[in-house]
């Protein structure tokens, strides 16, 4: 049986990637209305992106619960580089030189399980919350056994995706549109927002959810931003170019 909490609002973000103005724009659309008591991470709150600490300095303006991500890991010198793709490994070193002691220390310190019951907080997935991809109901259906919560919340894939745990009697539910709204019953989910600061499905506006933990259900957001300005602070930063390019194309 599901205990909903009575702080109610919650603004569930993942994959920043350093993306200030997207993630700037998100925190703006989620104010909006009834707007949220706390905001939640997903990991991966650097790398990719030009704005590193910006990205740190806005998520510790809000009250957070935050886990790290491999790319959090990556920067620190925390798991190996050779284990990323080059762009990615480049963008990693050229963030390591550019954060605060003050911002290292707050990655430094993120755990990499986080439970805000009837959720579990991680990046990847349960069973390797550093670099399992849920991507399929097939992959969903092995997650129990890792996760005592009655719903778990990833990252990684920058696409926002709604999965069952355990099996799945009624067809898969997969990828999810802007506006979709969910309401929690009896079944567990995986639930993954999509990505602020780097989507993947094809939609290049930042993506985000709102859980009301009150009512019981999620919404699913996407808000255009600055991408073109965020492409050139890239290019001007000497980050890969073909980071640059995908954040238009939203892949
Ligand atoms: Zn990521």
């Amino acid at each position: 049986m599901v205990q909903w909490q009575v702080m109610s609002r919650c603004l569930v973000t993942a994959d920043l990637h350093s993306n200030a103005r997207a993630f700037e724009a998100v925190l703006a659309d989620a104010a909006r209305g009834k707007g949220f008591d706390e905001l939640w991470v997903l990991g991966d709150i650097v790398g990719y992106g030009p704005h590193p600490e910006e990205c740190i300095r806005l998520v510790r303006d809000y009250p957070h619960a935050c886990v790290g991500g491999n790319h959090d890991l990556g920067v620190l010198g925390r798991i190996d580089l050779e284990r990323f793709n080059s762009d990615a490994a480049l963008a990693c070193l050229w963030t390591r030189g550019r954060l605060s002691t003050e911002a290292e220390a707050f990655l430094g310190a993120l755990t990499l399980r986080l439970e805000r019951a009837p959720f579990l907080l991680v990046h990847g997935s349960p069973r390797d919350p550093v670099w399992e991809y849920v991507l399929s109901e097939r992959v969903a259906r092995d997650m129990p056994p890792y996760c005592e919560a009655d719903h778990c919340l990833v990252g990684h894939t920058h696409r926002a995706a709604v999965y069952r745990m355990g099996g799945c009697p009624r067809g898969s539910m997969g990828a999810v549109l802007n506006g979709t709204v969910l309401e929690f019953g009896a079944e567990h989910l995986i639930i993954n927002p999509g990505a602020v600061g780097q989507p993947r499905d094809g939609d290049p506006r930042a993506a985000y959810a709102i859980l009301d933990r009150e009512e019981g259900t999620i919404v699913f957001h996407r808000v255009a931003y600055d991408v073109e300005g965020t492409a050139e602070a890239m290019l001007r930063g000497g980050l890969p170019e073909c980071l640059a390019t995908r954040l238009h194309l939203g892949l």
